[in-house]
């Protein structure tokens, strides 16, 4: 019903006047799934259920949040998200980037180069046009997997970290070793191999890890697993905390 609602509103409305209204349209659509059993993180709406994506996916109604946007608040919620703080944050969803808008006392800053995102800048991650030790804190959820330098990448993200500074990296993930073939160039063998057609490899957590690794990080591998949680989380789940030392 979700997708079908939503298709039918892109046909008929425009779209700057859907994401201006995205927050009023979603309040009245998640009236149909007020509950008790479980609740958003993010907004706070209790709820009876998530929207069950056909990718496996629980998304929130009242604020659209996905798994990945409440695994990344929720670790934002442990300590990362300090007063005073200054935060980058690579193609945000558009619940966290509103979230991370309102909360006070951080410098954020969000960027995103497809211009598909909400964003504050068009930065390159390969060449970010800032100083050297800027930010305290980089977001870096399903980015790396579309960039092909990726280790220039995560060169660039230790340049703007301060010392002490932490990338919160998240990418999907294999087992075995990290697949990336550059002979694969088109986006229907991107898709055949990489799982979406703006892939450039999927990543293994191990290889991930030694890839930021060899760009100077200490890099902290975070593995989620057990039974589903009241705010609708992957039961599995890994996230990297790559700090700068
Ligand atoms: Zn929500």
């Amino acid at each position: 019903m979700y997708q079908a609602l939503k298709s039918i509103l892109r046909r008929v409305l425009p779209t700057g006047f859907l994401l201006k209204n995205e927050p009023a349209l979603r309040s009245l659509y998640a009236l149909f799934y007020l509950g008790r059993q479980f609740e958003c993180n993010i907004c706070g709406t209790q709820l009876r259920t998530f929207i069950n994506m056909k990718n496996g996916d629980k998304m929130c109604p009242r604020c659209g949040s996905l798994q990945r946007d409440r695994r990344l608040w929720g670790l934002l919620q442990t300590g990362l998200l300090r007063d005073n703080i200054s935060i980058l944050d690579f193609s945000p969803s558009r619940c966290l980037y509103r979230k991370l808008k309102q909360t006070k006392g951080i410098r954020y800053t969000s960027t995103d180069l497809s211009g598909h995102f909400f964003a504050d800048e068009r930065f390159d991650i390969t060449a970010l046009p800032v100083g050297d030790e800027t930010y305290d804190l980089v977001i870096c959820f399903h980015v790396l997997e579309h960039i092909e330098d990726d280790r220039r990448a995560m060169q660039e993200l230790y340049r703007v970290l301060k010392p002490n500074g932490a990338a919160i990296v998240q990418t999907p993930f294999r087992e075995g070793d990290i697949y990336e073939n550059e002979a694969i160039k088109t986006p229907e063998e991107r898709l055949l191999h990489f799982g979406q057609e703006d892939h450039v490899r999927v990543y293994s957590v191990a290889g991930l890890r030694e890839r930021l690794q060899s760009c100077g990080f200490d890099a902290l591998i975070m593995e989620y697993s057990g039974a589903e949680t009241r705010c609708g989380l992957k039961s599995d789940d890994v996230v990297l905390l790559a700090v700068k030392r």
